[in-house]
């Protein structure tokens, strides 16, 4: 797109008009510059990326280099992107999925394991590897106790044995291999899946996706905004919407932290076994259904855009590309300009394009819209040039010209991608169960442009009251704080006040989305977790704020003003607390005195000090030090991010495992001392479930290794007091 960036520089064209009309605008942009868009587009396709089992090979054997590290997870990517280059049923093709299962056997995951090998079999493939995968299929039967399905396999290995002909010795090899019988029986790896919540209240009747309290309301000031009718809890959910449409991000070769792992039609996982696009080398799915429905509903017109660069290049055209699909049936059905969205339903499960349709664009705010008009002409004419689109829907839809169907869907996309612009999220997933694992951190990836409606009603607010995450293409909305009935339920738009100042917050409300915010933080300066780090009131303790550049402060609470002299030695002592490295017992104390004298309690260097000792009272193997420092840590967070921020809940999950690792090491003897804070550590442990409920979507065998673990610790209490 670089060029054509280059090339529309100075051609601004503003949306501010009394009346904007995206049909007559974006005809007038197409006709006076298709020409350049087809040159374009012809430069692009001269670069075209196609199957080719050479670069399957190479990179199967990127593969097997993870295979042998055993870094798992790379090695099942890389048979992922062989796959995807490899020519459909050829040798390569199949190898990709004999490798696969390799890895599946090794990590134990027979289920899936058994899916690989037997879509390689499907194909042609030499004998040995054939022998290899119907002894791997035995053992895989084994493992999951199927005995019956073991004895099958176990005759066919026997079968084609005899057929081969294979020296005495090599058969003697394989016939004992299978007559090896596992001596601990394993269960199939798979994690469970974790089922949706369910909303509060049950679902509502005219709020599609949403809970039966929540109301959409509309006024001059607000807009169109949610309210909820009921006094919410933390942990309602108020929201379960399947995305209206989305786009997964596309595979940059620059950027590793995009992977190809998602179904590109249901955004389930799809490393361990997955089907490519037999065109394209970009797409992948997790079964042959998910691949069919695609086609049929969009990938036929994608897929030759895939085979360059061209969909990465529009960006938020492509997701755009997809709703706008989603119209075609329809003709773009609007709903009526006056319409009542307090009274009507809003939302059909069946047909939601034109509630999608009826999303804000902003355009009438917007300085310059070329760029929205580049997206939609760059669509129009590869569609126009590459594919049959236009010629196969403009009968289809009764348009009494192509040309009709050209325009109009060009106005279409401009709209659509103005309300991506203004109402899409991104679908972010939990990378942590990886194999299974638990222990590891919580990570999240993007993995999708998505969608929601109905979701996209709730207004910003810097400090949202709501967690919004996803499992597969669906949005889960909980509540994080209280709300009393008849209060505001507040969505965030990026502009996190735990993650930008004010200023930053405002340029991006009023850039992207076009209002300034008057949220709870913008119109509290106090709150701002920036003016948590000042000091405390001599008078009160509260809040100091600053009132002028030269240590002029007033407090928030009683509101008398101080002239702090002495702010450039506190200053000091700060900053030596973040350099110095390994401090003494004793200078943490006496830093910590200091900071306590004069500092306000919210501020960032109690957690910073609270955090040290907590690592220093760990490594002493001081349980009761450590648990008075971990409990300040926990309440300084939640006083400045609040009781259910996400921070919290992974300072949790860490401080739980240091604390838990202690006292694991004390002596039988000596563990009846630490009573309080083994039931203190159950109820972290029943805290940190609580809050990363909240932001991720887990099921309860993400918490069994530390619940046992802890269960354990109160088992070996209870014995010793009963010895007493
Ligand atoms: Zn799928
Ligand atoms: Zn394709
Ligand atoms: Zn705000
Ligand atoms: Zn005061």
């Amino acid at each position: 797109m670089e060029n054509l960036s280059v090339f529309f520089r100075n051609h601004i064209i503003s949306g501010k008009t009394d009346h904007f009309d995206e049909y007559v605008t974006f005809k007038k942009f197409f006709l006076a510059n298709s020409g350049t868009f087809y040159t374009w587009l012809d430069r692009i396709f001269t670069n075209k990326t196609l199957k080719n089992n050479i670069r399957a090979n190479e990179l199967r054997k990127t593969g097997n280099e993870y295979y042998i590290k055993k870094d798992y997870e790379n090695s099942l990517l890389f048979y992922t992107y062989s796959l995807c280059f490899a020519e459909p049923k050829s040798e390569s093709y199949a190898l990709s999925y004999s490798n696969k299962s390799a890895v599946l056997f090794e990590i134990e995951d027979f289920e899936q394991c058994l899916e690989s090998i037997n879509i390689c079999l499907s194909y042609k493939c030499s004998d040995s590897i054939k022998l290899k995968l119907l002894i791997r299929k035995a053992e895989c039967y084994r493992n999951l106790n199927r005995q019956k399905e073991f004895d099958n396999a176990v005759n066919a290995c026997e079968e084609l044995i005899r057929f081969l002909h294979l020296k005495e010795f090599e058969r003697e090899k394989y016939l004992n291999k299978l007559k090896v019988v596992s001596k601990n029986l394993k269960t199939s790896n798979q994690s469970p899946s974790v089922p949706l919540p369910i909303l509060k209240d049950d679902a509502s009747d005219l709020y599609l996706y949403a809970s039966s309290v929540l109301k959409i309301r509309e006024t001059k000031e607000r807009g169109r905004h949610v309210i909820t009718e009921k006094k919410l809890n933390v942990g309602d959910v108020l929201f379960i919407e399947k995305a209206f449409s989305f786009a997964p991000i596309l595979l940059d070769e620059s950027d590793t932290e995009i992977k190809l792992s998602k179904c590109f039609y249901c955004l389930s996982d799809a490393l361990k076994v997955c089907i490519p696009c037999l065109s394209c080398t970009k797409v992948i799915y997790c079964n042959k259904k998910c691949r069919s429905e695609s086609w049929k509903e969009c990938h036929q017109w994608e897929c030759l855009g895939m085979q360059t660069n061209f969909w990465q290049e529009i960006g938020v055209g492509f997701p755009a590309f997809r709703a706008f699909l989603k119209g075609l049936s329809s003709h773009f059905e609007r709903l009526p300009s006056n319409y009542d969205f307090e009274m009507c339903p809003f939302g059909d499960e069946t047909n939601n394009y034109r509630f999608f349709n009826a999303l804000v664009t902003n355009f009438c705010h917007m300085e310059n819209i070329t760029k929205i008009l580049i997206i939609a002409t760059a669509i129009v004419c590869y569609l126009e040039k590459y594919t049959d689109f236009y010629v196969f829907n403009y009968s289809k839809l009764n348009y009494e010209k192509k040309e009709d169907l050209v325009i109009e869907s060009g106005a279409h996309l401009c709209k659509h991608i103005a309300q991506f612009i203004c109402n899409a999220n991104v679908i972010h997933h939990l990378s942590s169960n990886f194999l299974n694992n638990p222990e590891m951190p919580f990570n999240v990836i993007p993995v999708a442009c998505g969608i929601f409606p109905s979701i996209s009603i709730m207004n910003h607010s810097c400090k949202p009251n709501i967690s919004l995450y996803f499992e597969k293409d669906v949005a889960i909305v909980k509540a994080v704080e209280t709300v009393e009935a008849g209060g505001e339920i507040f969505n965030c738009y990026g502009a996190n006040y735990l993650f930008y100042n004010k200023l930053e917050r405002q340029e991006k409300c009023e850039g992207v989305y076009h209002f300034t915010c008057d949220c709870i933080i913008c119109s509290n300066p106090h709150l701002e977790i920036e003016n948590y780090d000042t000091f405390s009131c001599k008078n009160c303790g509260g809040q100091l704020l600053k009132t002028s550049p030269d240590y002029n402060f007033k407090c928030v609470n009683c509101s008398q003003a101080s002239k702090l002299v002495h702010v450039g030695e506190i200053e000091e002592k700060v900053s030596e607390l973040y350099s110095k490295p390994n401090p003494s017992e004793k200078y943490l104390l006496a830093c910590l005195k200091r900071l306590n004298d004069d500092l306000y309690p919210k501020h960032s260097c109690f957690v910073h000090i609270y955090a040290i000792l907590t690592e220093y009272y760990t490594e002493k193997g001081d349980i009761k030090e450590l648990f008075k420092y971990s409990k300040l840590l926990c309440d300084t967070e939640k006083s400045r991010l609040g009781d259910y921020n996400m921070q919290v809940g992974i300072k949790l999950k860490t401080l739980i495992k240091c604390i838990h690792s202690c006292l694991e090491k004390k002596e039988f003897g000596d563990i009846q001392q630490y009573r309080k804070e083994i039931e203190d550590l159950s109820q972290m442990v029943d805290d940190m479930k609580k809050i990363l409920g909240l932001y991720f979507h887990l099921g309860n065998h993400h918490f069994e290794k530390i619940e046992f673990a802890v269960g354990a610790l109160r088992f070996v209490l209870q014995i010793s007091l009963k010895n007493q």
